[in-house]
């Protein structure tokens, strides 16, 4: 499918209404694609969206859940230098953003991690957010069509870590939504066997109205300030767009690339952004036979301790091409905020992890002993190869960078930015904490809270 109005524009095309918008957004991702077709719901208001990827629909061969596109040559994502060793950070740079490449997991934090967000956030509001995306348990999947991974995909290595850890630990019922301290079979936002994309769930049925425009294959290079505060458009490697107002939706790496490159006075020349970021060790061990290819992750477990387990369903090797076999793993993964620092660095920010703290490093090896026990244990001995366990000696992250310009301290509880006029933040950026689970469902969720009060306000 491609985008009928809005594919292949050169400088040359752009006429003076493209040129100038009432909102134009920065990224057509999870959050960009919900926040263009809410904002475009008024037909007087005139919105384009910029997205820095190609303007081509992504396949059902870049959607397929059995695969992650995210190596060297995928052309849907691009990667971003870390100061870890041999490690990337990879995001998605399409229509859709992200939620082309990641994993199809769609699970909602749990309802105290929403407790410190600001005034405006009230469980009644978030649930709401959460059932337009999956469906709130009435059965339809929501926009997003989220379901369960149906027990014939859960995989033997799912089943075994499902039967070890439901003898020990609660579950939770196939079909609710709200995760439990235990275990979590995985819902994923899905069709069949490939990931559903915020861009079909909320860009394609909008594309075809006046008012919205999609620029794609552009990247806006930096925002355009006047006086230091008040930004008046953004500029692209094509033309300059003049704005009423500027949302920025590019992810948290790509927004803050943005934020570091303009001269924005509440930032103060800053050379870097402080976010946060969820690292994991990997319990890896080698299988008895092949694993059935499907969704990466079908089930994980949240302890009481801030820890989620995943149990990964074979090798990264089996989904991102060019890895190296490094064995099947279930990953400990801390919750809590670890830190990371987004550093100016030419094009893409580059990522500098600090330690996880001491709590974070005890919680993550004592549940990395657990999962050792796990599988030593008699339901994984059909699986694991005995004496293959290992634990690996330095933690990795997550591909979840989050909170650099936190709601309720650096933006309102609509994202606009402190200091400034005519800029909003919609993205994981403005996570003002972390949660019990992966941010996708939450970042979502924050972008149709954020996109219906706005397009309430007309
Ligand atoms: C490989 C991978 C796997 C993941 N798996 C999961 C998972 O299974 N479950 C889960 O909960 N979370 C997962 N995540 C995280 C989740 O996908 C993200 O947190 C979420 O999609 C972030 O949404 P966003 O709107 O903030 O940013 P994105 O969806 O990344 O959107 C940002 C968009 O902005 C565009 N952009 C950026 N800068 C510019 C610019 N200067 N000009 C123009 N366009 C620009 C980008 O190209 C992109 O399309 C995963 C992430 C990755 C990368």
């Amino acid at each position: 499918m491609t985008l009928p109005r809005n594919d292949g524009l050169t400088p040359d095309d752009m006429s003076a209404e493209v040129l100038s918008a009432d909102v134009v957004i920065v990224g057509a991702g999870s959050a960009g694609c919900v926040l263009a077709e809410k904002l475009s719901r008024e037909p007087g208001r005139h919105v384009v969206l910029l997205e820095r990827g190609p303007g081509r629909w992504p396949g059902p061969e870049a959607r397929d859940l059995r695969r992650l596109p995210i190596d060297d040559h995928a052309p849907y994502a691009v990667r971003h230098a870390t100061d870890l060793d041999g490690l990337t950070a990879a995001r998605g740079s399409a229509i859709g953003g992200s939620s082309v490449v990641n994993g199809g997991y769609f699970l909602r934090w749990h309802p105290e991690d929403f407790a410190d967000w600001p005034e405006g956030w009230d469980l009644d509001a978030v649930e709401a957010a959460y059932s337009e995306l999956d469906g709130g348990g009435d059965g339809d999947g929501g926009t997003m069509g989220v379901s369960p991974v149906p027990d014939d995909e859960l995989g033997d290595a799912g089943t075994s870590f499902e039967r070890y850890w439901s003898a020990r630990a609660a579950v939770r019922p196939l079909d609710d939504r709200w995760p439990v301290t235990g275990v979590n079979r995985v819902l994923g936002n899905r069709s069949g066997m490939e990931r559903r994309t915020a861009a079909q769930a909320y860009l394609e049925p909008a594309l075809d109205r006046p008012n919205l425009r999609v620029v794609a294959d552009c990247e806006v290079r930096r925002l355009e300030v006047s006086g230091g505060r008040r930004v008046t458009g953004v500029r692209t490697d094509r033309a300059t767009f003049r704005a009423g107002e500027v949302i920025l939706a590019g992810g948290t790496l790509g927004t803050a690339q943005l934020l570091l490159a303009s001269d924005l006075e509440p930032l103060g020349g800053a050379a870097f952004l402080d976010a946060g970021e969820h690292r994991g060790l990997a319990v890896s061990y080698r299988r008895k036979g092949p694993a059935e290819p499907g969704m990466v992750l079908p089930s994980v477990v949240h302890t009481v301790d801030g820890l989620e387990i995943r149990c990964y369903r074979d090798d990264f090797a089996a989904y991102i091409d060019g890895l190296p076999y490094s064995g099947p793993m279930v990953e400990v993964t801390a919750m809590d905020l670890s830190p990371v620092r987004l550093v100016a660095d030419g094009e893409r920010v580059r990522l500098v992890f600090g330690e996880p703290s001491a709590e974070v490093t005890a919680a993550m090896r004592a549940g990395a002993d657990r999962v050792v026990e796990m599988l030593h244990s008699t339901e994984l001995a059909g699986i694991v190869v005995p004496g293959s366990v290992s634990v690996a000696a330095v933690p990795g992250f997550s591909q979840h960078t989050w909170g650099t310009m936190p709601m309720g301290v650096r933006t309102d509880a609509l994202g606009a930015v402190h200091g400034t006029e005519g800029l909003r933040i919609v993205d994981g950026s403005i996570l003002p904490t972390g949660g019990h689970s992966g941010p996708h469902a939450t970042v979502m969720m924050v972008a149709v809270h954020i996109g219906n009060r706005l397009s309430d306000e007309g």
